[in-house]
């Protein structure tokens, strides 16, 4: 039996630091593991739309980071893409620091009231060949978002339109975030090199039973929704196959006990603190903790196009008890055991 294993430090490729104090208890737990993150721009009062923004929201995260992190944890900008988004604004945020766009289509999930309408218009085209041009990567939060659709439809309901952007822009890098369902995953293997997807922690263990099949479970409720047995075999299968389109992107998305423990509550899996550790449990079910590395910090560094972090994170075979809470944000596993623990997170 594996007693330790060592891994490179994670590059995160999708991850909500959110604002204020909710960013000064999150971006610690991440910058304990991960060498980047890409942090997601659906933040608010302020989104993060052009190179102001940028700028201002990343001074804001260094600032987070503990002091004996600062040389091993560097955060990846985006901007949000809206229909006022100009290929100028895109081409200002590039100059700034911004690595990557993020689509949202309207109203689809948290803060997505502003999103995109028509993903497929001659001016969203333009938008995103500024993106093709300058090397940054298109993110997509993929649902379509209709009347008479299910929730658990809509990531399906918009894979055509992932099709025909593909086709439409065969160069761009386009990432179909948290990809939740066997439909996504063969739609992504079917298109270009130029096309992969995230997967996060949570989708590799829940299904919809998880959410509202045993008492509605808050904690588990996020968009796109867990799925059916099937479509976690297919998750399960494509973050473990070695298969470089998947890579880690958490969407680990706080979210204070009090906005998720009540009617109309917000979407979101908070992963953050356990991410290393519920993946390592996750992939040695799965008999391939051998491909976790490739998973968390090759794959996406590859599509993304920078060197691989140097850096490596160790961990034990410990049980270890996941806190109740970190500073009023209830995390995923909250009071369970976890077989692995993280017993150094920054090795040269
Ligand atoms: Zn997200």
């Amino acid at each position: 039996m594996t007693e330790q294993i060592t891994l490179h430090r994670f590059d995160d490729m999708h991850c909500h630091f959110r604002t204020g104090e909710i960013l000064k208890t999150v971006v610690p737990l991440t910058s304990l593991y991960a060498g980047r993150a890409v942090v997601m721009p659906n933040t608010r009062p302020r989104a993060i739309l052009d190179a102001d923004d940028v700028t201002w929201y990343r001074e804001q995260i260094l600032a987070a980071i503990p002091p004996d992190h600062r040389d091993c944890f560097h955060p990846l900008m985006t901007i949000e893409i809206r229909n006022e988004t100009t290929p100028a604004m895109v081409y200002a945020a590039y100059r700034a620091g911004a690595i990557a766009a993020k689509v949202y289509p309207r109203g689809v999930t948290t803060n997505a009231e502003h999103g995109m309408e028509q993903l497929l218009s001659a001016q969203a085209i333009d938008t995103f060949r500024a993106l093709d041009e300058l090397g940054m990567l298109l993110l997509i939060h993929g649902e379509r978002d209709e009347p008479r659709l299910l929730v658990t439809q809509r990531e399906e309901a918009f894979l055509p339109t992932l099709q025909q952007l593909a086709l439409q822009l065969p160069t761009l890098r386009i990432v179909l975030e948290h990809v939740s369902t066997r439909v996504g995953v063969e739609t992504v293997r079917s298109l270009g090199a130029n096309v992969a997807a995230t997967i996060t922690a949570h989708h590799l263990c829940l299904t919809l039973n998880d959410v509202i099949g045993n008492g509605v479970h808050p904690h588990h409720a996020c968009m796109p929704t867990p799925k059916g047995f099937d479509d976690l075999d297919a998750l399960i299968e494509a973050a473990t196959s070695g298969d470089p389109k998947f890579f880690l992107g958490s969407d680990t998305a706080p979210h204070l006990r009090e906005k998720k423990e009540c009617a109309h509550g917000a979407c979101g899996v908070f992963t953050a603190p356990i991410l290393p550790m519920l993946l390592a449990d996750m992939f040695e079910r799965a008999d391939r903790l051998d491909r976790l590395d490739d998973f968390v910090s090759r794959f996406g560094a590859e599509f993304y196009r920078i060197p691989r972090n140097h850096r490596k994170i160790v961990l034990g075979k410990r049980s270890w008890c996941v806190p109740a809470e970190y500073a009023g944000i209830v995390p995923f596993k909250a009071g369970e055991l976890l077989s692995w623990q993280l017993i150094d997170s920054c090795v040269c």
